[in-house]
This record gives C-alpha cells, structure tokens and sequence, in this order.
C-alpha cells in the first residue's frame, strides 16, 4: 500500500517518458516526410512548367522563320535564360532529338517531361465554346516558393484555369511569392501580364472593319486564330478595329 502511493507520486517514470519522446519523434517524422514530398513535387512541377514555356517558345521562333533549325532556336533561348532559374533543383538542360520525332528538354535532375507527372488535371480541356487548349491548371501558390527557388518563369501561352476563371498570359511574367499569393490580375500588379477571360467569343471575317460592343478580355476568333481583346472597354463596351489592322489591343493567344 505505502509502495503505491509514493509510486503515483513520482510522475512519468523513465520508461514513460522515453516512449512519450519516442512517440512524438515518430510523429515529427511523417510530418517532415510529407513536407519533403511536398517540396519536391512542387519542383519538379515547376520545372516542368519552366521546360514546356521554354519548348513552346522555341517551336514557335523556330515556326514564324527567326531561326533556322529548333536546335539553334533552343540554344538561343538558352543563352536569353541563363541567368534565370528554371529548374528549382539546380538541373541543367539539355535538348534532345532522336530523329524519330521526339524533341524534347532534359533536366538533369527531373528527367525528361514524361518521367514528371505534374497532375495537372486540367491538361487536356479546352476553353469552353473554342478549341483552345488550357495548357496549365497550376498557379503556383506562395508556399510552393522556398528556398532556392523564389522564381518562376512564365511565357505567353495558352490559357490557364485560376479559381474557377480563365487567363490568359499577354506576355513574359516572372512569378514572386507575392505575385503569387495575389493570383493573377491580383492586387500587387493588376492587369499587367495576365487578362481575364470573359467567355464572350465573337466571330471576325474579312469584311468586318471593326467589332463593336466589347469588352476586356471577350475573344476573337480571325482566320483561324484566336486573339483577346485587352485595352479599356466602356460600362456598354467598345468598339475595336480588325486584329488585321496589327492594332495593339489585340493579344494573339499562341497556338
Ligand atoms: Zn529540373
């Protein structure tokens, strides 16, 4: 009876309290796990991003007659970017071409675009009422940015999906951790790179002069190609000139 009482008295006993200690290591443990897996996905997708802007640029310098061949087009770009940080794991790129039609940019560290799947769910769709493909579900969130990679380089390219909306980036765009928590057409820099897609799609033949009653951010779609309008509009709207004119309120949406 008495060696029970003074046994209640003592507390945790050693043995308690190396399993107490043990348990919560454990339990950091995981924690820590996921957050590493977390880290490392982000940057693989990231990289991945950087690498797909990079291919589409290329494609198409190398399509409108700026450079000869996609190899002399990649190792042009390459020499625009090299002060930049593309891949947040410190990989170096490397274009390969195997001669049965697969192009492609290796990272050294993340591989080539088929060895990461950035599940991006949203690949694949297309802008509602075009044929226009949504080429990124992803904008990064400010938490994805540490470390060594506050960066993230943007190219103008297709449409993507943020919250629901649609936009589309009208030119090159370097993400902050700032830029973004504001989401695009956010706070911090409203309306610089991106335009919100209002879903309003018109349709333009040769004959018309001009389009009127539109607003910012409504499409076009001219020839075959599709283009945003993106100057001021009016409570009513505006009117604006045939993408043909080479008039700047036009942003022609990169196939
Ligand atoms: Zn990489």
């Amino acid at each position: 009876m008495k060696h029970k009482k003074v046994k209640n008295n003592q507390g945790f006993s050693l043995v308690e309290l190396i399993i107490v200690i043990a348990i919560l290591a454990i339990l950091a443990g995981f924690l820590a796990a996921a957050y590493v897996k977390h880290l490392k996905e982000a940057r693989a997708a990231v990289c991945l991003e950087n690498r797909d802007r990079l291919y589409k640029e290329m494609n198409a310098k190398y399509a409108d007659g700026t450079y000869d061949s996609l190899k002399e087009a990649y190792n042009k770009l390459m020499e625009n970017y090299k002060n930049r940080k593309l891949c947040p794991s410190k990989g170096t790129y490397s274009w390969e071409a195997n001669g049965d039609g697969i192009n492609q940019i290796v990272c050294s560290v993340h591989g080539a675009p088929s060895d990461t799947d950035n599940g991006n769910k949203d690949s694949g769709k297309t802008f509602p009422g075009t044929d226009l493909a949504i080429n990124s579900g992803v904008w990064p969130k400010s938490e994805d940015f540490k470390d060594n990679y506050e960066e993230i380089l943007y190219h103008p390219s297709g449409i993507f999906e943020y919250e629901g909306s649609y936009y589309v980036i009208t030119k090159d765009l370097t993400l902050t951790r700032e830029r973004a928590a504001s989401g695009p057409g956010g706070e911090v820099y409203p309306w610089t790179s991106t335009e919100k897609l209002t879903g309003k799609i018109y349709e333009m033949t040769d004959d018309d002069e001009r389009i009127s009653g539109i607003k910012r951010g409504d499409l076009v779609k001219y020839k075959d190609s599709y283009y945003v309008y993106n100057s001021g509009d009016g409570p009513e709207g505006t009117w604006a000139p045939n993408p043909n004119t080479g008039s700047n309120v036009w942003y022609k949406i990169p196939k």
